[in-house]
């Protein structure tokens, strides 16, 4: 099975997970064509399986990408960046032009595109593995089923979920943001089972309830942090962004 792996606008994060699982997928065989963070020659070729890291974030990128689409017969993306436009699209609620001059002296040679944006915004897209970062066991999950011709099975129910099957006390109760009833699950309900309020770094499970959520969050007296935590990680997810565009 070849595979590659790329990556766009991220901090690398993600692409480490393989580096978790890579004595295992050597075992079974995968061979790795195109993976410039793990190895200095690369091969552009035909994939069975490219994973993508990073959301697309300049004019290079869009064509590189579908270029990559045109070259795969499953295209997974591999967390916040690429699934929902990452960290980076908080830009896409703001003054392009203004963010340009202020961070540039020398705009002009800048290429970017104006917003970051989803993978899925330019090509189709057969999997999302969620998270900021991804979780290993997640991603070894994903290669093995494809290898076996199986589904994979990732969670699409809600963090609570997971963290009710934890045993956890409710963070949101005891009075910290807790994200975890409109968000999937998938990291092992990882900061509350620590006493820590979840950020949602997962993404929306497919119709949060955001409106109660967000009517709890007052309640709380958390203020407008959770519109704040929605354009974070996951800024520029369909889901979230549709609020935005309804206004
Ligand atoms: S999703 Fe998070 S960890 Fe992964 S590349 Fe983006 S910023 Fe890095
Ligand atoms: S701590 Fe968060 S994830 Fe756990 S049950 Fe409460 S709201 Fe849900
Ligand atoms: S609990 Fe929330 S913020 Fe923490 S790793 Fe899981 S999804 Fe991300």
């Amino acid at each position: 099975m070849r595979i590659g792996v790329f990556k766009f606008a991220s901090c690398d994060g993600c692409q480490i997970a393989f580096f978790d699982i890579s004595d295992k997928l050597l075992d079974i065989g995968f061979q790795i064509d195109y993976f410039v963070e793990a190895q200095s020659e690369n091969i552009f070729d035909n994939f069975d399986i490219s994973f993508v890291e990073g959301s697309i974030s300049t004019p290079d990128q869009e064509d590189f990408i579908k270029k990559i689409r045109e070259k795969s017969k499953k295209l997974i993306t591999i967390g916040a960046c690429a699934d929902s436009g990452g960290i980076q699209s908080i830009r896409n609620f703001m003054d392009f032009g203004q963010i340009l001059s202020s961070v540039y002296p020398s705009s002009e040679y800048i290429k970017s595109l104006e917003k970051s944006k989803p993978v899925s915004d330019y090509v189709d897209v057969d999997l999302e593995i969620r998270g900021c970062p991804i979780n290993p066991h997640q991603l070894y999950e994903v290669v093995v089923s494809l290898y076996l011709g199986k589904t994979p099975s990732l969670p699409q129910y809600p963090l609570c979920l997971e963290c009710k099957r934890k045993g956890n006390p409710c963070v949101l109760v005891l009075g910290k943001p807790c994200l975890g009833s409109v968000i999937k699950a998938g990291c092992g309900a990882l900061c509350p089972s620590f006493n820590a309020g979840c950020y949602g770094c997962y993404g929306p499970v497919e119709k949060p309830n955001l409106y109660s959520l967000g009517e709890i969050f007052r309640e709380k007296g958390f203020g407008d942090l959770f519109e704040k935590i929605l354009t974070s990680f996951n800024a520029y997810n369909r889901v979230y962004r549709e609020r935005y565009e309804k206004g």
